[in-house]
């Protein structure tokens, strides 16, 4: 189970489990039970002490009185690598390795951890499961907006009057979700520009601020929702500041196992902190970080360029 929670501007697994840990492990249980698993890996962001404490608590109170047969269930801390986030990187850096993504196939589903087929779920599939248990599927799908089904819990930071975890209906779009569930912008701020997705998944100009937040609906403007890690931006930001804070954390993060991803997101940070950025030698640059590297970091690590270039260019040279 994934509770690395890497991405910067994603914190809705901690909000929930610092609130509900239960629900989760219940849901975990489930799941275990549904599949017939045999060992359960839960791996835990070490910043994340409070989760880490609850988790170990309830755990043992778990084994001391269970509800039927238990799985054996290992609670592992990460070590703060945003790499790990990668299912196969963190099958590396359970099985005692270095985190780095595993060139496929063999899938994970067929060879995992320790050789075994694994499963790998995030912690909020599995949070959800006793509702869905208890509610219905219907009451899940009922949930939705713009044609789109069921609930999603957004992380929205940035200039809004209330950021934190949203938990809001899917294929709600920033416009709404910043007027109707963050009280709005800052004062003295307006929308000029999100991220939808995290670090990886793009910069969004405000004039795209009506398109319904989800997987297909952003693909087809460069972007993509990811963890549903929403960072809002105003008039006082730049999205080219924003898109070299971004380069400069996966270059920090890159595992370095592949060159286009190692040595491109370094050179992209320094083209990117020159004043008039040479966008064809970055589009080059990215083309072949996009084409050759081994894992997503690397793939998607240029998205925030070609944003910035498609629909920020006002700021470039400035
Ligand atoms: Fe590592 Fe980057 Fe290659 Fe992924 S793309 S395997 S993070 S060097």
């Amino acid at each position: 189970v994934n509770i690395d929670e890497g991405e910067p501007g994603t914190f809705k697994d901690r909000h929930y489990l610092e609130r509900d840990p239960h629900r989760f492990l219940e849901g975990m249980l489930v799941a275990a039970w549904a599949v017939g698993i045999e060992r359960i890996w839960i791996y835990l962001r070490d910043e994340y002490h409070a989760c880490r404490e609850a988790l170990e608590k309830e755990i043992a109170l778990l084994r001391a009185d269970p509800p039927g047969p238990l799985p054996e269930i290992q609670l592992r801390r990460g070590a703060g690598a945003y790499i790990c986030g990668e299912e196969s990187a963190m099958i590396e850096s359970i099985e005692g390795k270095r985190g780095m993504p595993r060139l496929r196939p063999p899938y994970v589903a067929q060879v995992g951890l320790f050789g075994r087929p694994t499963l790998e779920h995030n912690m909020e599939t599995l949070f959800w499961v006793r509702d869905i248990l208890e509610k219905g599927a219907a009451w899940f799908a009922g949930h939705g907006r713009h044609g789109r089904k069921g609930l999603r819990s957004f992380s929205v930071s940035g200039r809004v009057k209330q950021p934190g975890v949203h938990l809001a209906p899917a294929g709600i779009t920033v416009r709404e979700l910043i007027d109707e569930y963050c009280g709005g912008m800052q004062d003295g701020h307006e929308l000029y520009a999100y991220l939808p997705g995290g670090a990886s998944g793009g910069i969004l100009p405000a004039s795209l601020a009506d398109v319904p937040l989800d997987f297909d609906t952003l693909q087809p403007h460069g972007s993509f929702i990811g963890s549903a890690a929403v960072i809002v931006l105003s008039q006082h930001d730049r999205a080219r500041d924003a898109a070299l804070n971004l380069m400069r954390f996966f270059a920090d993060e890159s595992c370095g196992q592949c060159t286009p991803c190692r040595v491109g997101t370094a050179k992209a940070v320094m083209l990117m902190e020159r004043r008039h950025w040479d966008t064809a030698l970055l589009a080059e640059l990215s083309q072949a970080m996009a084409d050759a590297s081994i894992c997503g970091l690397g793939q998607a690590a240029p998205n925030p360029i070609a944003c910035v270039v498609k629909y920020f260019p006002h700021e470039l040279g400035s």
